[in-house]
C-alpha cells in the first residue's frame, strides 16, 4: 500500500475518532509533529501525530493535465518574446490544498489572455520559476544573457517576475544591457487565475510596449491606477514598488513616467527623456560584485554593523541615509570612525536617501562635508537606494579604484541620474 501524499483523500484513525479529508502540506511555521487535514466542510485541522493509529489512502490525488497550446504567427505583426521567471503572475492556487504554486509559463499567458495574440506574434520561454525575494544577482545575469540571445530576432521582450524585487531587477538589467529595443518587465499583485487579477492588462500593455514603443532600454509596465485604465511605462532605474498590495504599486521616483500605455494599444508619451530604438549598438556586460551591500541608518544604530561588512570582505556599501544623506555622526562617533576605516581599506561607500524622493547633498551641512570631503563617501544624487545598490555592484564588477568608482557612480549611465527633477513627479 503506497504512503498517502499531500493532496490525497485519506481516512485518519486516532485514539478518539476517525476523520476523512484531504492530506494538506504542513505549513513550515506549524510545530512539527502535526498532520494537517482539510475536512469535508472546508476547515483545516492539525492532528497530533502521537494520537494517529493509521492513515488509510481513500483516493490518490490526480492533478489535472494542463493542455499546452502552440503559439502560431500572424503576418504583419511585430514579434515579442515573453520570458517568465516566476512570482505571483506565474502562480496558481491549488484549490484542493489552498497552496500557491509558481507554475504558469508564457504559453499559458497566451492561452489565458488570447488578446495577446492580436498585439504581437509571441515566443515564450520559461527561464526560471522563483519568487522574486529569492532572486540573486546571478539570476539577473542569467536574464541579461537570455535577453541578449533573444533580442536579435524579436521587436521587444517582456520579462515576467514577482513584484517584490522588480525594481532591483529593472535597475540591474538597465546597467547590464545597452539596448536598441525595449525590454519591459511586468508582474501581478493578484494571481492570474483570479477574476480581479491585474495580470491581463499588465501583460497586454507590456506586450504592446515591447512591440511598438519607439524607445529602447529597460522599463517596468504595471497598472497606473487601481482600475483597469492604463499602465505606466517607467524607466528601469527610476521605478519602485511603493505599496504592499495595490495594483498601482509601481511608481516613478524623481521623474515622470515615460508613457501611459492603454489596453487598446494607445501609447501617450509623458517624458521624452529616453533613447530611441536602434540608436545604440546592443551590448551585454553583466559583471557584478556580489560583495556589495545595502543598509539603512537609524537613530540608535549599532556602529558594529559597518565593521561587520568590512570584516566579511565587502567591497561596497550603499547606505540608505536620512534625508540629504545624514548618518548619525555626533551622538555615536564610532559610525563615522568605522566608515573611515572601511573607506581607508578600499570599501566604496555610497550615500543614498531613505526619503527616496529628492537628491542627497554632499556639502550643505558640516556633517555631510565630513562624510563627503573628509571620508570620501560618494553621494548618489537622486538615485533610489536600490538603484544605487545595483549600480555599485555593477561598477565594482569593473573597478575597485576609488576615483574610477566615484566617476562611474556619478556618471549618468542609464537615466538613473536626473539633473532636473520635475516638481510634478513627487508622489506621481
Ligand atoms: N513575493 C513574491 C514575489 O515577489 C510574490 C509577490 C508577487 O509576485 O507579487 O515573487
Amino acid at each position: 500500500m503506497p504512503q498517502p501524499k499531500e493532496g490525497d483523500s485519506v481516512k485518519i484513525v486516532t485514539d478518539e475518532e476517525e476523520l476523512e479529508g484531504i492530506l494538506m502540506p504542513r505549513p513550515g511555521i506549524l510545530e512539527q509533529g502535526f498532520t494537517v487535514l482539510k475536512l469535508k466542510n472546508g476547515y483545516n485541522i492539525g492532528i497530533d501525530e502521537k494520537k494517529i493509529k493509521k492513515i488509510e489512502l481513500s483516493q490518490p490525488y490526480k492533478p489535472k493535465k494542463q493542455e499546452k497550446r502552440k503559439l502560431t504567427a500572424k503576418k504583419g505583426l511585430p514579434t515579442v518574446a515573453i520570458i517568465s521567471t516566476g512570482g505571483t503572475i506565474s502562480s496558481r492556487i491549488d484549490y484542493r490544498t489552498g497552496g500557491v504554486y509558481a507554475d504558469y509559463t508564457a504559453e499559458d499567458f497566451v492561452a489565458m489572455c488570447p488578446e495577446l495574440a492580436d498585439v504581437a506574434n509571441l515566443k515564450a520561454k520559461k527561464l526560471m520559476n522563483v519568487m522574486s525575494e529569492d532572486l540573486m544577482p546571478e539570476d539577473w545575469q542569467k536574464m541579461a544573457r537570455e535577453i541578449s540571445a533573444e533580442l536579435k530576432d524579436v521587436d521587444g521582450i517582456v520579462i515576467t517576475q514577482g513584484t517584490d524585487t522588480l525594481h532591483f531587477t529593472a535597475a540591474a538589467l538597465s546597467f547590464f544591457l545597452r539596448l536598441d529595443k525595449p525590454v519591459v518587465i511586468t508582474a501581478a499583485q493578484r494571481s492570474i487565475d483570479r477574476g480581479s487579477s491585474d495580470a491581463f492588462m499588465n501583460l497586454i500593455c507590456s506586450v504592446t510596449a515591447a512591440a511598438r514603443f519607439d524607445g529602447a532600454g529597460v522599463y517596468s509596465c504595471m497598472h497606473g491606477t487601481s482600475s483597469d485604465d492604463y499602465c505606466l511605462l517607467i524607466r528601469g532605474t527610476k521605478v519602485r514598488k511603493m505599496h504592499t498590495s495595490r495594483r498601482d504599486a509601481f511608481r516613478p521616483i524623481n521623474e515622470l513616467p515615460i508613457a501611459k500605455v492603454f489596453p487598446d494599444g494607445r501609447i501617450d508619451v509623458l517624458n521624452k527623456r529616453y533613447d530611441k530604438r536602434g540608436q545604440v549598438e546592443p551590448k551585454s556586460d553583466e559583471s557584478f560584485e556580489e560583495k556589495t551591500a545595502l543598509i539603512q541608518t537609524y537613530p540608535g544604530m549599532d556602529p558594529k554593523v559597518v565593521d561587520f561588512y568590512l570584516k566579511e570582505g565587502y567591497k561596497g556599501l550603499v547606505i540608505a541615509a536620512t534625508a540629504l544623506g545624514h548618518v548619525p555622526t555626533n551622538c555615536n562617533k564610532e559610525i563615522v570612525t568605522n566608515l573611515k576605516k572601511a573607506i581607508d581599506k578600499g570599501v566604496a561607500v555610497v550615500i543614498a536617501t531613505q526619503t527616496l524622493y529628492g537628491r542627497v547633498h554632499p556639502l550643505v551641512y558640516t556633517n555631510l562635508r565630513k562624510l563627503s570631503v573628509e571620508l570620501g563617501c560618494i553621494f548618489a544624487e537622486d538615485m533610489t537606494p536600490e538603484t544605487a545598490y545595483a549600480k555599485l555592484g555593477w561598477v565594482l564588477g569593473h573597478t575597485t579604484k576609488h576615483d574610477e568608482v566615484k566617476k562611474m557612480m556619478l556618471q549618468n549611465i542609464s537615466g538613473e541620474i536626473n539633473p532636473r527633477i520635475n516638481a510634478d513627479s513627487f508622489l506621481y
